[in-house]
């Protein structure tokens, strides 16, 4: 086949093991990279090391953890024909590029990442004094730089690791050049809108606020969720009327209702011709709308998980080479090529 004239732009995006996702996770990413799949060359990991990083006493639920999260991909509509999906930890070569990198790095680079200081001051209850908590951004780094990423979808929150990505890319094509020319581009953070999605309780959605709406929870589940959640304070009677704008099912029906539903949810809340129940129904009738399709999708891997695990075996088989190909470059440069002097 000739060469692609028009190469697409390389785009690199994982998401830690940490289990089934919810709805925070679909709209906070994954609807994103479902709808790059086309514009972009793909590649998008589940981030099985990076979970280690907090979670590194017990690594009992990591692979089980790691195929949730896949399914999920799979059901969210990431298709293994037009992007390549794999499991950090079956590409080895990010842990090579991780050490080289780490040499490298000043560690008050590391000391001034905003989440590093927030997870350390916010997480009590695990000791996060370790060397990979510190160094996370480092393989962060490694993850997108051995892809040659041009674009790394991200968060507003996650801005300084692509940041620091940078300053890694520069450092090393400063020290070390292959054939003359560097090895790293430097890649952009590709903001990805921040939809404001609460859990049941108000608060974000969020696995360690257990308030949580699975992608994988049945409709009834989904139904029962929707009726414990919290609405305008002030609404205390069915008479008072309420704001949607300070209501989390309100939120709720920004993002996955249709403009009507949402008219006669504003309409209605205001003048108090509405009860909160009938409000939640029409939430949740919304949400079931978008999970059904993706259980449907699910089904077929988790009645037969091979096929999962043959889609991740050639994702990583592919990934591997783009890394292998990378790594070579950067022996090379360093003067720690495989080939005898
Ligand atoms: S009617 Fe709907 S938007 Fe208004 S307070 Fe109740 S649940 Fe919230």
């Amino acid at each position: 086949m000739p060469p692609d004239p028009t190469p697409r732009k390389r785009v690199l995006s994982g998401m830690r093991s940490t289990g089934k996702l919810h709805l925070g996770n679909y709209v906070g990413a994954l609807q994103n990279w479902v709808r790059m799949q086309d514009q972009y060359q793909c590649f998008f990991f589940i981030a099985d090391w990076h979970a280690l990083t907090t979670d590194y006493a017990d690594t009992s639920q990591v692979k089980a953890n790691s195929l949730e999260v896949f399914l999920d991909f799979l059901a969210g509509g990431l298709d293994p024909e037009r992007c390549t999906m794999f499991i950090q930890s079956h590409v080895p070569q990010h842990a090579e590029l991780y050490l080289l990198f780490s040499m490298i790095t000043p560690l008050g680079w590391l000391e001034r990442v905003p989440t590093y200081k927030e997870q350390r001051e916010n997480i009590t209850e695990k000791d996060l004094g370790m060397h990979g908590f510190l160094g996370y951004p480092v393989l962060q780094a490694a993850d997108i730089l051995i892809y040659k990423a041009d674009f790394v979808p991200v968060g507003e929150d996650q801005v300084p690791h692509v940041e620091l990505t940078r300053e890694i890319a520069r450092r090393f094509n400063q020290f070390y050049q292959y054939k003359g020319r560097p090895v790293f581009p430097e890649p952009q953070a590709l903001l990805t809108p921040a939809a404001k999605l609460p859990g049941t309780d108000g608060r974000k959605m969020s696995k360690s606020y257990g308030n949580t709406i699975l992608l994988t929870d049945p409709e009834p589940v989904v139904r029962q969720k929707l009726k414990t959640m919290v609405t305008d304070p002030a609404r205390v009677r069915r008479s008072d009327p309420g704001d949607p704008d300070k209501c989390p099912v309100g939120d709720l029906h920004k993002i996955f209702s249709s403009a009507a539903t949402l008219e006669k949810v504003y309409q209605g809340c205001r003048s108090a011709g509405i009860g909160c129940i009938e409000c939640k129904g029409w939430a949740a009738d919304a949400l079931v709308q978008i999970v059904a399709p993706m259980q449907e999708r699910r089904r077929k891997y988790e009645e037969n998980p091979r096929l999962a695990w043959d889609i991740l075996e050639a994702g990583a088989a592919k990934a591997g080479k783009e890394a292998d190909a990378t790594m070579s470059e950067v022996r090379q440069a360093m003067g720690m090529s495989l080939d005898r002097p």
